[in-house]
């Protein structure tokens, strides 16, 4: 059996009407310290997240460190419960289900991590790391896991003889497509990947990405792709969804997106992107200042204090992620989001 004809395991199919992750109003607390004689206070982490994801399709979640999109990650991945509001995967409502359903929602969604030095066990041969999911989750023969674990080495670019080596012995490029490997062994619908290439060179970046291109293209997997880079997500997304201080401030199909950057947080991460593209690193002015602390969240917009066309209205009222362009019929998923007051003012 080689790569192309390895049949994927599933455990539940959604419907073709359904969408394979549909997210609504979703938040995430934690309640925090402050030391002694201070009263614990809670922090948004989410607040009040919705989206849906096609199969096949995918999404990059793009913001600073601190807008969420971890915790976001976290919610999906199933490590995590949403304090409220309705996670739906495959199918199945995440935040009712029993842990019998959680155990057979879980190999449908997989996670690649930032950094392929720290999340590969340095103990392990690679066939042991890939073979071990298999192992715990199927009831194929030894003969067949071996089988499987040559041909995903062989669908992420690796030789058969790198199954009997240590994760020490490879380059980061080499132990990203081993971590990308191993969270496909179990044939996952959704792999979310957050932040897989900021760990690597510059030069290796662009071999991972295409990496997951093609993984796409042979599996039809979908991608949460999460990044603080919007020069990255534009080589892999379908739609992008960008966040600030827990909350989604635009959101629109990557095509769209690029071409008329509307919320001024947009704008500033995609003049601080790397770009060739000599016009559109002079359209935008950089980003200002750091993100705020959840602890002490900004009123109105949370943007405000950032933003170079904050007027008294964004102090004191935030403003709701609504629609612009013509498109009024589209499904809102496949419209252009944006949350700021001057929206019109500011022009697509
Ligand atoms: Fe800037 Fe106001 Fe728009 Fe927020 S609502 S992004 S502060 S213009």
């Amino acid at each position: 059996m080689n790569a192309a004809t390895m049949p994927p395991i599933r455990t539940e199919v959604a419907s073709a009407a359904e969408p394979l992750l549909d997210i609504r109003d979703l938040t995430r607390h934690y309640r925090v310290s402050r030391g002694w004689l201070q009263p614990a206070v809670d922090v948004v982490a989410l607040g009040g997240v919705s989206f849906s994801l096609a199969a096949g399709e995918a999404l990059a979640v793009v913001g600073e460190s601190g807008c969420g999109k971890s915790t976001l990650a976290r919610a999906v991945t199933l490590v995590e419960p949403p304090t409220s509001g309705t996670l739906r995967l495959a199918g199945t409502d995440v935040v009712g289900a029993s842990a019998e359903q959680l155990r057979a929602l879980r190999p449908q969604v997989q996670m690649v991590f930032q950094n392929p030095y720290a999340s590969l066990n340095p103990r392990k041969r690679v066939a042991q790391m890939l073979d071990e999911p298999l192992l715990l989750n199927t009831t194929l023969t030894g003969a067949e896991r071996r089988e499987r674990v040559a041909a995903m080495l062989d669908q992420v670019g690796l030789r058969p003889e790198f199954a009997e080596r240590y994760p020490h012995m490879f380059s980061g490029g080499q132990r990203q497509r081993i971590a990308i490997a191993r969270a496909m062994m179990l044939g996952p619908r959704l792999l979310v990947a957050d932040e897989p290439t900021s760990a690597l060179d510059v030069s290796i970046q662009a071999q991972i990405l295409n990496l997951f291109m093609a993984l796409r293209e042979r599996t039809g997997m979908a991608y949460l792709f999460i990044s603080h880079n919007l020069g990255v997500v534009e080589h892999i997304a379908d739609r992008v969804l960008v966040m600030y201080l827990g909350r989604v401030v635009e959101q629109a199909p990557k095509a769209q997106l690029f071409a008329a950057p509307t919320h001024p947080y947009t704008r500033a991460l995609l003049a601080a992107s790397p770009t060739l593209d000599a016009r559109r690193a002079a359209a935008h002015v950089p980003i200002l200042g750091e993100p705020p602390s959840p602890l002490n969240p900004p009123s109105g917009c949370a943007f405000h204090k950032r933003c170079p066309h904050a007027q008294d209205r964004c102090v004191q009222e935030r403003p709701e992620l609504r629609r612009i362009g013509t498109d009024a019929e589209a499904p809102a998923d496949q419209c252009h989001l944006v949350a700021c007051h001057l929206v019109e003012e500011l022009g697509a």
